[in-house]
């Protein structure tokens, strides 16, 4: 009896691990083309870490014409919720970084390389488990639970190292022979890898972001196969990676200590290991500490925030991939029309320690990236968002024609407007242009330089017997409230009125101030003539009225 003999035992259907090698061929790719993937398990609401480890992923995979796709790493079921996986695809539709293989749905999934859900490999899993066994590198453990209990309390008590491995991995050292009587008898087993490594030689590594660390071996036998047939991660991690031809493992740093394992795998399986890459986690300021983002104590962790706040998607992926490469802000400067996609994302000049999310700066991002958008973008964005979160703007917008001209004020022009950082901000920032808000509503209008009511109502009253042409450009516009100004004994240029202050009551500016805000409410607002130009008279008429 020997180890082949034990390995068909515990895993007679198993297939021959060539025709898996044979089913998935060696990508043909150009030279250079980098393959990586998004690998998480669907436990829980998408993180804003996971879309940044998507987003460089996907990136450094598109700009080499490589791939990148998505796999779901199941194997931890009593973890698992319900429709993970859509929360996983429809967050990366959302933002943009729909995968070029993986899984689309569910259940369904595109690509070659499949299955794309570690569930569904279970047989691939034990044909290279089973290959493992025939040749003497993974063995069955009989170990209860209570004896592996046993196993902590005495290492412990001794103070040394934790773990299976040397004298302590007792199943390593069991005959084949008496394995195979223990299986046949029905005991209950899981698999184990034998490891050949020794915790007093060291390994090197050197890591796409970290640069060069040194570990000591792995010297643990680490389960590879549980007890209910599936693998644990640093198995499936090595078979799925090697099958599906990725070239770069993007992920999170917690992983970095298991690269002394996870070489070692890769080693004894006869597989070229990957590149790794193990990006810091994103990282926030409280207070002054520097903390990772944590799901439980802030709502920016959670990636549904940003669609319950209407941020684009398009801003938060700007913003990403600004904190992920210190060199973006530059290149935004300077090519400040192009595509994200046209920046060269470089790991290595990722953060080794986790980079800083400022959500102020985030937003600030956002509302560059919206005031490039068209009116009828924001429209479009602003209803969508509406729908889902929001039916008074809805209601607001429902005229579309009108409320296209209000979105249209300071925009598409050199110098957009820039007080939207998120579809949220779209109602307070808009709704005074709407006659049925703004009339019916009792404004208390914070009068500054100017606050007299006789003297307001008396430029109001003049402005309109006199002034006021709904026909008038811009120019000639502002030119008669110049004239208005001087007429009333106000400074017609503010230059005037700074050398001579005691000459006038006050100056032009202060007496538009009044004009803008009786149609408004507003101190500060938008260009005063477009605003008016929007309103048209009639409302222009109202408005005025509403203040006397
Ligand atoms: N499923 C692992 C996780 O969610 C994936 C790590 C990896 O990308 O390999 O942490």
């Amino acid at each position: 009896m020997d180890y082949k003999d034990l390995a068909n035992l515990i895993f007679p259907d198993a297939k021959d691990i060539s025709y898996y090698e044979e089913k998935y061929p060696k990508r043909d790719l150009n030279e250079g083309a980098i393959v990586t993937r998004y690998a998480p398990s669907p436990t829980g609401v998408m993180h804003i870490g996971g879309l940044y480890q998507s987003l460089i992923a996907k990136k450094v995979a598109k700009q080499t014409d490589g791939v990148f796709f998505l796999r779901i790493e199941d194997t931890d079921q009593k973890r698992e919720i319900k429709n993970g996986v859509e929360e996983i695809v429809n967050s990366l539709k959302d933002f943009e970084m729909t995968p070029d293989e993986g899984m689309i749905s569910e259940t369904e999934e595109v690509g070659n390389y499949g299955p794309y859900k570690q569930s569904f490999r279970k047989e691939i899993y034990q044909s290279y488990a089973k290959y493992l066994i025939a040749e003497g590198k993974a063995y069955p453990c009989f170990c209860t639970p209570e004896e592996l209990d046993e196993i902590r309390t005495k290492q412990e008590a001794a103070k040394i190292r934790p773990g299976y491995y040397g004298v302590w991995a007792k199943c390593r050292t069991i005959p084949v022979e008496e394995s195979i009587k223990k299986i046949q008898a029905g005991e209950k087993y899981i698999i184990r890898f034998k490891s050949p490594g020794r915790e007093d030689r060291k390994i090197k590594h050197k890591d796409v972001i970290k640069g060069n660390v040194d570990f000591p071996e792995n010297d643990q036998d680490i389960v590879i196969i549980k007890s209910d047939g599936l693998p644990t991660y640093h198995f499936a991690h090595v078979v799925d990676d090697h099958l599906m031809g990725t070239t770069h493992v993007i992920r999170g740093d917690e992983w970095l200590s298991s690269i002394p394992l996870h070489l070692q795998l890769f080693y004894v399986m006869g597989f070229k290991a990957p590149k790794y890459a193990h990006i810091a986690p994103i990282m926030k300021n409280d207070n002054g500490n520097k903390r990772k983002l944590s799901k439980r104590k802030d709502p920016e962790a959670a990636v549904g925030y940003y669609a319950e706040q209407g941020i684009p998607a398009k801003a938060v992926n700007e913003y990403l991939l600004n904190i992920a490469n210190s060199n973006f802000e530059n290149w935004r400067r300077q090519n400040k029309e192009a595509s994200i996609d046209e920046f060269e994302l470089q790991l290595n000049k990722m953060s080794v320690s986790g980079a800083l999310f400022d959500m102020i700066k985030l937003l600030d991002v956002s509302k560059i990236v919206i005031s490039k958008y068209s009116a009828e973008e924001v429209y479009n964005k602003s209803i969508k968002w509406a729908k889902k979160y929001d039916k008074e703007l809805l209601n607001l917008l429902e005229d579309k024609e009108y409320s296209l001209k209000v979105l249209g004020i300071e925009r598409g022009n050199k110098k957009p407007r820039k007080d939207i950082a998120k579809w949220s901000d779209v109602k307070e920032n808009i709704e005074y242009m709407y006659d049925k808000v703004f009339l019916n509503k009792p404004q208390s209008y914070e009068w500054q330089v100017i606050n007299n009511k006789e003297e307001i109502e008396k430029i109001i009253t003049l402005y309109m017997q006199k002034y006021y042409n709904v026909n008038d450009d811009k120019q000639t516009w502002f030119n008669k409230i110049k004239e208005l100004a001087g007429e009333m004994g106000y400074a017609k240029e503010v230059k005037e009125f700074k050398a001579n202050p005691d000459a006038y009551k006050a100056h032009v500016g202060d007496v538009s101030t009044v004009l803008r805000i009786a149609l408004t409410g507003r101190a500060n607002t938008p260009d005063m003539y477009e605003i008016m130009q929007v309103l048209g008279k009639d409302s222009i008429q109202k408005r005025f009225e509403k203040v006397m």
